[in-house]
């Protein structure tokens, strides 16, 4: 295959013209706003066997060391801020802003179809602002269109705001942090984290709240809470609403994820087959590139925008 293309304005025509986009965001897409990842030189799996502190097997055996493990992770992602590329994205979920960078999409009443494999909830945070921010600027958004916006975003690991509580299965949204006490001490996490230290079930945070007694009450049982995020060996959340969707996309976004790996790899070849044109932006290249038509490579936080801002530029010419 030949190498990708990195004509920006070549792009730009295509996704002018294009009738329905797909949108696939990975850890990249949050590295500028300083959310750690796993992988990398200095990622947490070259100290940590991940099957330790992220398998459902890991949760039962010792799910104090699972949650030790994730409530710093959490906690960064709290304090985190979507960064010019969660705005920019969020963006096109607003009608107005659709009609004037994606004037043929078929379908103007829905957004792009946005799946994102971060937990950090920054793009959903990213979506109430520009929603928010839309509204404030004079745009009529109604419960429906509010809520066609968030549907259309497909948390596919999860997210670090939600919680199902092992016992009556409710879930649960919280964006407070720390859940449970304990994680206030930070000796104890890092012991706990590194398998030094068992933190007591009952110390951990429970449906209903920590100090909650329990009752046989659904979503105040008292039962344990694991976080609703997608471990090792479980099914990515929403894949069959995104497989139903991605056969008819004619241009897909790659974003700071390469295009090699799955699940992304899979959406790429899906597009691909129905004839459809990927482009990646990556901080730098990436081995699944000549997969695509396009890619871009810089912080995604520079990326995106100019392509939205040269989108609109050849829109208005
Ligand atoms: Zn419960």
């Amino acid at each position: 295959m030949s190498a990708p293309s990195s004509d920006l304005d070549t792009f730009c025509n295509i996704l002018s013209q294009c009738k329905c986009l797909a949108i696939s965001t990975g850890a990249g897409l949050s590295a500028g706003s300083g959310v750690p990842t796993y992988r990398g030189v200095d990622g947490q799996w070259t100290k940590i066997n991940p099957m330790d502190v992220v398998s459902l097997q890991a949760f039962t055996d010792n799910p104090g060391r699972v949650w030790a493990f994730f409530h710093p992770k959490r906690d960064a992602c709290i304090k985190a801020q979507p960064n010019a590329a969660h705005h920019a994205l969020a963006s096109l979920s607003i009608s107005s802003v659709r009609r004037n960078l994606l004037p043929h999409l078929i379908d103007q009443t829905r957004p792009p179809l946005y799946i994102t494999q971060n937990f950090d909830g920054l793009c959903r945070r990213a979506l109430d602002t520009a929603l928010d921010n839309a509204e404030k600027g004079g745009e009529i958004l109604d419960k429906d269109t509010r809520q066609a916006a968030h549907e259309r975003l497909i948390e596919i690991h999860g997210s670090c705001y939600r919680f199902l509580c092992t016992q009556c299965k409710a879930l649960k949204t919280r964006f407070d942090t720390p859940l449970a006490d304990i994680f206030t001490n930070e000796d104890v996490v890092e012991q706990a984290k590194n398998g030094e230290y068992t933190i007591a079930v009952d110390q951990l945070p429970r449906c209903g709240g920590s100090q909650w007694a329990g009752s046989n009450r659904y979503g105040q049982c008292g039962g344990l809470l694991r976080p609703a995020v997608t471990w090792f060996g479980e099914i990515p959340e929403g894949q069959g609403e995104v497989v139903r969707n991605l056969t008819k996309v004619d241009v897909l976004l790659v974003i700071g994820t390469t295009s090699l790996v799955h699940p992304a790899a899979s959406y790429a070849t899906t597009v691909k087959k129905n004839g459809g044109i990927v482009a990646v932006f990556n901080l730098g290249e990436t081995h699944g590139d000549d997969k695509a038509d396009f890619a871009f490579y810089g912080p995604c936080e520079e990326t995106i925008p100019k392509l939205l801002e040269r989108l609109a530029e050849l829109n208005a010419a």
